[in-house]
């Protein structure tokens, strides 16, 4: 009997601010010792009283924008009640019945071709504290991160297999990361995921139980924990054993997903309006503020890259994965432009030369930046058009601008780099042997255009052969059409 897998994914995101959620204190929890960044409000002690972070707010609404969702105009923060010892005050706050952006969706790579994963939900909430278990069999607790601010994203059931599981949450961190709302870092768990899958028999219309993997923190893992648990659940109902509702972990070690609890339904947690935080009214005027503040997003990008810059599919999918790639390639083409270099060639540079030397110097490209300018792609291609050097010239200037952060151009004059003749040098032999050879010129002119031929073989003789015969054309062409 065949079986249909059915997955949704809750994704956890941290907000990029510089506080808390509902109070003054760092959000930096990481740098700083346990339980320094910390105050009555995430402490959870009686009779503190919070304040909601503006900025956070903004910025998963941003998030709600960039993923189609529509804002919600009214807002309730809730008390989502249980007992864990990283959660000082015995709530989270949070938002039930009306979260922040709803109905949105996500465009990926299925598993038959582009497809759409809707989205049911983005809300605001907050981080908990972080247990540490020591080897003693005692657990410690800081509460740095307690009340930093997170967003929970909650896809429809849309999703079909761990492979789609995984393209999903990358294409979700790509968008996070590229409006700058959340950092990306998994191994941090600024970004992780819980997975519910189920698995019904073809054909039987009701969903199966759901089983809901938790904090899942890098792609290998979502696709491995989901593969594994699809595979549990089919031998479980071949077996004519019934899947009962749970929370499991993916254990890594033995690339198994391990039972933890049954899992809860949400009246378990109780929620209630938070009574300390009135509801959050966003005017249409704010909303609208927020979408000012969108960039245009990857897959806009890609597309007005293969259109306004000639790429294939591939080069703009490579040079639109990251913002800041996306970014400085486009600071190259605006290089490019006035000194006639095709963007083609620029791409060329960045994803073939560029990402070499990154990947052997280990460095962002970011960092490199400061070295290696954008400009000096437009440069180097310019270098190699005008037949200054020839490509393997082109390459040493290149990866010694890289190293060195200094122009091609530069490089190539301090070296002797250039192709002998080249410039100035070039033009006076060029206009010599026009002035030697008028009734050749005067045939070229008249029509035979082949006559340039014995041209370019007495300008080769005067730079003693050390001319590239394309640059001698292009100057002798460049010097006869200009008398
Ligand atoms: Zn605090």
């Amino acid at each position: 009997m065949d079986y249909l897998v059915t997955i949704g994914l809750e994704i956890h995101a941290q907000i990029q601010t510089r506080s808390k959620m509902f109070c003054g204190c760092s959000a930096d929890y990481a740098a700083a010792p346990p339980n320094t960044h910390v105050c009555p409000v995430c402490m959870g002690l009686p009779g503190s009283l919070p304040v909601p972070n503006r900025r956070a707010i903004e910025l998963a609404a941003l998030t709600g924008l960039a993923l189609n969702c529509r804002i919600a105009s009214d807002n309730v923060i809730s008390r989502k009640n249980y007992f864990y010892a990283d959660l000082p005050s015995g709530y989270q706050r949070s938002q039930y019945d009306d979260p922040l952006c709803v109905n949105g969706w996500v465009d990926i790579d299925g598993d038959q071709g582009p497809k759409r994963i809707g989205l049911t939900r983005v809300h605001i909430e907050e981080d908990t504290g972080k247990l540490t278990h020591t080897a003693d069999g005692g657990s410690l607790v800081d509460f740095n991160r307690a009340g930093v601010p997170l967003m929970e994203i909650v896809s429809e059931p849309d999703i079909t297999s761990p492979e789609e599981a995984r393209r999903y949450f990358q294409k979700l961190r790509q968008i996070l990361v590229w409006i700058g709302v959340n950092s990306g870092d998994m191994e941090s768990g600024a970004l992780r995921c819980d997975a519910n899958v189920s698995v019904r028999p073809a054909g039987q219309q009701a969903y199966g139980a759901k089983v809901e993997i938790k904090n899942i923190n890098s792609f290998r893992f979502v696709e491995r924990a989901l593969a594994y648990e699809i595979e549990r659940q089919v031998t479980s109902l071949r077996a004519g054993e019934r899947i009962v509702q749970s929370t499991r972990g993916w254990d890594e070690a033995t690339g198994t997903t391990v039972a933890q609890r049954t899992k809860e339904f949400a009246e378990d947690y109780r929620y209630f309006p938070e009574p300390d935080i009135p509801p959050l009214r966003l005017t249409e005027a704010w909303v609208a503020e927020r979408r000012a503040e969108l960039p245009e997003l990857p897959d806009a990008r890609r597309q007005r890259f293969m259109t306004d810059y000639d790429l294939t599919p591939y080069d703009a999918t490579v040079l639109t994965d990251e913002r800041a790639v996306s970014d400085y390639y486009e600071q190259a083409v605006a290089a490019a432009r006035p000194r006639g270099v095709a963007p083609k060639d620029v791409a060329n540079w960045l994803t073939g030369e560029l990402f070499r030397l990154l990947k052997d110097s280990g460095e962002t490209l970011v960092v490199a930046a400061q070295r290696i300018r954008p400009e000096y792609l437009a440069e180097v291609q310019e270098l190699l058009n005008n037949g200054v050097i020839t490509r393997t010239s082109a390459k040493e200037a290149f990866d010694a601008a890289f190293r060195e952060g200094r122009a091609p151009a530069q490089i190539v004059a301090e070296r002797g780099m250039a192709v002998i003749g080249a410039g100035d040098a070039l033009t006076d032999m060029v206009r010599q042997a026009i002035a030697d050879n008028p009734k050749v010129v005067e045939e070229y002119r008249g029509g035979k255009v082949t006559a340039i031929k014995y041209l370019i073989g007495q300008v080769m003789k005067a730079t003693r052969g050390q001319a590239s015969p394309q640059a001698v054309q292009q100057a002798l062409e460049q010097e006869l059409t200009r008398q």
